[in-house]
């Protein structure tokens, strides 16, 4: 609400006909000294970014890192050779056989929009069940990194650290906003990297906010180092790195992915 000097605190007709004599103030009183201008910043002005046409659509400064059509931003982590996943009807799915997937691109902070399913009809319970997982930094081959779980959550019962949303082994999400096999998921992630100093020491904590399916998972989390499968963890230094995508050993059907971007934050 706009109120300028002299202006009058006003009161409803029914008060006033209370004749109650209060309620009638200046607000000037009520005014701090000084000018209003001394707070106020002109420079720079936020470059402009045209929205998605639709939620979950990528805004005009995204890097799309999958739009359906082919993996040409993705790499076997194994080899590096062509992401050899299969690509139909514009989804990308895990091919086990072949191992983890990761993008071309390096980065460090990010926003990024990832949308998955769990097969219908999958099978398997615990982490035997729709196992995938989303690696926002991937430092070594294999595993290693940071992950974001990807399981079949929806009526599974598992250890709640490494439930989907989960910062593996160290973070449950705050809620369980999992969709029913079918459907799709999605997964909006703000990635800030861990810096480090020359000598490799930890300078400043790696923090993620997830929200699944629109519902705040993890709010602004800290982690204390890389997701282990074994032991405590810690951190290993490193610049940029690949965003990965887990292709896990477990027996049940695989996930697939589409509409995968991101937006840097350096
Ligand atoms: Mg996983």
């Amino acid at each position: 609400m706009k109120t300028g000097p002299g202006r009058m605190k006003r009161c409803g007709a029914f008060a006033a006909l209370a004749l109650v004599p209060f309620c009638v103030q200046s607000v000037d009183a009520q005014t701090p000294p000084g000018d209003p201008k001394d707070t106020e910043q002109w420079e720079p002005v936020p470059p402009v970014v045209t929205p998605g046409a639709h939620p979950g659509a990528p805004p005009s400064d995204a890097i799309v890192l999958f739009d359906g059509r082919n993996l040409e931003q993705w790499v076997n982590t194994k080899d590096h050779a062509p992401a050899a996943w299969k690509v139909a009807h514009g989804v990308m799915t895990v091919v086990k056989s072949v191992g983890n997937i990761e993008t071309k691109r390096l980065f460090k902070n990010y926003q990024l929009h990832l949308e998955w399913q769990v097969p219908k009809g999958i099978t398997g319970e615990g982490q035997a069940r729709g196992n995938s997982g989303l690696f926002l930094a991937s430092t070594a081959p294999g595993d290693g990194g940071y992950e974001v779980q990807i399981l079949d959550s929806f009526n599974n019962k598992t250890y709640v650290n490494g439930q989907a949303a989960s910062i593996y082994k160290q973070s449950p999400p705050l809620v369980n906003a999992m969709r029913p096999p079918g459907e799709w998921q999605t997964y909006d992630v703000v990635w800030t990297a861990p810096v480090f100093e020359p000598d490799g020491t930890l300078k400043t904590s790696a923090y993620v906010t997830v929200f699944h399916n629109g519902v705040l998972v993890q709010n602004h989390f800290q982690l204390t180092g890389e997701t282990l499968y074994i032991g405590q963890p810690k951190y290993r230094p490193y610049d940029r790195a690949a965003i990965k995508l887990q292709a896990h050993g477990d027996p049940s059907a695989p996930i697939s992915f589409r509409n995968i971007w991101v937006r840097e934050l350096n």
